[in-house]
């Protein structure tokens, strides 16, 4: 049996990263970027005026106050998209908007709150620093520059700075295509009402949104009953589809138990037992180059597998630099008592409180309670060797949401 860290370095070796595609600017949103963006421009690219006001030389106003203004003549108007024509002479200001270039012979732009508009002429109120209220060209981002280094997670800054710089296109990883599977003989599709020794199937469900949340892009493959032929059917339909297989349930060791044999049989399995709590027993291995994580089947066991070891490897084919999440120490509220030998995913409630985080455990943590995920907001992971714990002493904590 693996532990949980060897069993995720496993599955991290056997991952590699996808191929870079290159997508119009808004679909890059949530995508790693495979490249360096850099600037073929000056942001801004011109000196700008950063307030509503007056473009002017800084030497006309030397000394002036509101007891002894000065008067400039206003020779033009300078509204925010548009090119200046004309330089600013002595004795003159125009009038100019915030965004608009600063025109040629200004050095300083006046607030219009420092000014007192008469006919045709500006009195100006206060003295000012030269290049105040003026945005540089290039005080952003210089040409030549990089921006945002290749292997960055594109966010709306990101898109933001790639709009400025005119990147209409950008090479990313893409999106992983995660094949959902659910197994099991007494499973429901959701919208049937329940017979007896039977129950809707909700894993395809949990596992449709964890896809989703990691950025990858899920396809339903149904749910297939507990015969290793129909199985097997459904992987080798889809494979070429597919980057990874996803299944939940069929992996202990009942009779019922396929998904092993069935890896085995068209493909490679690599391991089927981890010392967790829960999820002991799943498989992983390849079927023609595609991973495939044969889940457990109970509902919380599938989505604490899914966090620790699908999670991490679909983030790593996706090209993220990050792909853990982050995690944080936290004070127990109540005990947890546990025995050794295995570690323990714990559903727990976490808030901030006295200058810290406190956790105390959602309730019942059978490996079939999915209201303990839904009440849960973290995951209290307690280590192998971690015997009972006492309210008061700490814990690690993962946040879910
Ligand atoms: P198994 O590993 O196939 O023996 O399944 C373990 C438990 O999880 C059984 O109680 C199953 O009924 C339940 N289970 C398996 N698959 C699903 C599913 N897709 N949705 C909900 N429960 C499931
Ligand atoms: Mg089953």
């Amino acid at each position: 049996m693996l532990n949980v860290d060897e069993a995720r370095n496993h599955v991290l070796e056997s991952v590699g990263k996808l191929p870079l595609i290159e997508v119009p600017l808004l679909e890059s949103l949530g995508l790693v970027l495979g490249e360096d963006i850099i600037a073929k421009d000056d942001i801004p690219p011109f000196d700008n005026s950063a307030m509503d006001g007056y473009a002017l030389r800084q030497r006309d106003i030397e000394g002036t106050s509101e007891g002894k203004p000065v008067s400039l003549r206003v020779t033009g108007d300078l509204p925010a998209g548009k090119a200046p024509t004309d330089s600013v002479a002595e004795g003159e200001a125009v009038r100019i908007m915030t965004g608009a270039p600063v025109p040629a012979g200004a050095d300083t732009v006046v607030p219009v709150e420092l000014t007192r508009a008469a006919a045709g002429s500006v009195l100006i109120l206060e003295e000012l620093a030269a290049g105040a209220n003026i945005r540089e060209a290039g005080e952003d981002v210089k040409v030549g520059q990089i921006v945002i280094a290749a292997r960055t997670l594109v966010g709306p800054s990101e898109m933001g700075m790639m709009a400025s710089l005119g990147c209409a296109k950008v090479k990313c990883f893409r999106r992983a295509v995660i094949g959902i599977i659910s197994t099991g003989d007494e499973l429901l599709p959701v919208g049937e009402e329940l017979r007896p020794g039977k129950i809707r199937d909700s894993n395809s469900y949990t596992v449709y949104g964890m896809v989703k949340e990691a950025g990858a892009e899920p396809l339903r493959l149904g749910i297939v009953a507990d015969q290793a032929g129909a199985l097997e059917k459904t992987i080798l339909d889809s494979v070429d589809l597919v980057d990874v297989f996803v299944t939940s349930g069929g992996v202990s060791v009942g009779d019922y138990d396929m998904v092993k044999d069935v890896l085995g049989k068209i493909g490679e399995m690599n391991f089927w037992k981890v010392a967790m709590r829960p999820g002991k027993p799943q498989a992983f291995g390849q079927i023609r180059g595609k991973p495939l994580f044969g889940l457990p089947g109970n509902p919380v066991s599938v989505m604490v597998s899914f966090e620790q070891f699908v999670r991490p490897a679909l983030l790593k084919m996706m090209g993220r630099a990050q792909i853990y999440r982050p995690q944080v120490k936290a004070i127990l509220d109540s005990p947890i008592g546990r025995k050794r030998g295995r570690a323990e995913f714990i559903r727990v409630i976490a808030e901030w409180r006295d200058g810290g985080y406190r956790v105390r455990v959602t309730g019942p943590q059978g490996s079939g309670i999915l209201n303990s995920m839904v009440k849960g907001n973290a995951l209290a992971i307690l280590p192998e060797d971690t015997g009972r714990l006492e309210a008061g002493e700490e814990v690690t904590i993962e946040f879910l949401r």
